[in-house]
């Protein structure tokens, strides 16, 4: 069986979350190997993380040639680990980073690439993915044909597996060209935390629209007590009450967790697009009519302003 690469999507070490969701589809498709961009002090405590959950070897590039610059080298380093492991398939995060990195590997490799997979499933020929396409109103299949698959797939659609085993570490020396280090970071200021979870990658969205008014106080309340993420529709991001690292839809993020509440929000297409894969939707409008409604599994006709009070107390209070 072929080694399947995961790149591994972190912070000073600390792998988040969607990264152990790749190794769990990778398993599926051929035999987990992680790729860490870091110091190779922190490989070994990288590996035996992400060994519990499934990685059979985890790749170290160090990052002394890579740190400080952009994404071109690792597209280098990864290029050169494909030429060699010729794995069947890569995956990464679908975000900014991740898609950037797989889509500049895609042309130096000349090979095919599959973005916003939902799902991976092995395959006659090779992985098949399943994507929601065109504002979600199609689920597509697809599988590459040409080339090492290079497959990025959105936070939460799957679950992590844990396997119990120690991943072995095995470092990679790449050569990166000055070529790629054209494009350097400068400075980086991490964003102040909210103390809540990042809103692509959270089990459970809050998210508030118009209807609002533009006060979000029920829709942070409601949220802080799930511990979940807060969300918002562009109307409450073009009125100015939210920023726009918020706003959920085709212009947004993309989001698929376990449960998404949207509050005052009417459900149009390009609103749906970013979150109509999450496993359970609820809404709360007061128009029975809204086209939200028809994409609900559960869905409570009244005032947000008095129903998500009610319900912030009932979950506090138990
Ligand atoms: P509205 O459509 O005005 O709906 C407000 C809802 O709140 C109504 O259903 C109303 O019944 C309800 N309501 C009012 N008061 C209350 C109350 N007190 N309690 C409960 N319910 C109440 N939109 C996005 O969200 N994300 C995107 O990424 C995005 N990208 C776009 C890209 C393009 C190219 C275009 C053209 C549009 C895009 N839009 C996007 C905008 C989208 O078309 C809608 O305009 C927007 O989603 C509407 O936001 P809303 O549901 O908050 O507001």
């Amino acid at each position: 069986m072929s080694e399947v690469l995961v790149v591994v999507d972190h912070v000073d070490g600390a792998v988040r979350k969607p990264t152990l969701e790749l190794l769990a589809l990778a398993k599926r498709i051929g035999e987990p190997a992680a790729v860490f961009f870091g110091s190779p002090d922190k490989g070994a405590e990288v590996a035996s993380k992400l060994g519990q959950f499934g990685a059979e070897k985890v790749y170290v590039v160090d990052d002394a040639q890579i740190k400080g610059y952009l994404v071109a080298p690792k597209a280098e380093a990864l290029q050169q680990l494909v030429e060699k492991t010729s794995p069947a398939a890569v995956l990464f995060v679908s975000g900014y980073e991740g898609k950037e990195v797989a889509g500049r590997l895609a042309i130096k490799l000349g090979a095919g690439i599959i973005t916003d997979a939902v799902d991976v499933e092995a395959g006659p020929e090779g992985p098949v993915t399943t994507q929601s396409v065109f504002a979600g109103n199609y689920t597509v299949k697809a599988k590459v044909t040409h080339g090492t698959p290079l497959i990025t797939v959105k936070p939460n659609s799957t679950s992590p597996e844990e396997s119990g085993a120690a991943g072995t570490v095995e470092e990679f020396a790449a050569t990166i060209s000055d070529g790629a280090k054209k494009a350097q970071i400068v400075a980086q200021q991490p964003r102040k935390s909210s103390g809540r979870p990042e809103l692509t990658e959270a089990a459970i969205v809050v998210s508030g629209g118009r209807g609002t008014g533009g006060n979000f106080e029920p829709v942070e309340g409601l949220a802080d007590a799930l511990g979940a993420a807060v969300g918002a529709s562009r109307a409450a991001v073009d009125s100015g009450w939210m920023p726009h690292t918020f706003q959920v839809g085709q212009t947004g993020k993309t989001v698929s967790p376990q449960l998404y509440v949207a509050n005052g929000i009417s459900g149009a297409i390009q609103h749906r697009a970013g979150m109509q894969t999450s496993k359970t939707i609820v809404a709360v409008n007061k128009d029975e009519e809204a086209p939200i409604f028809e994409l609900v599994d559960f869905g409570v006709v009244g005032d947000l302003h008095s129903v998500l009070p009610a319900a912030t107390e009932q979950i506090t209070a138990r």
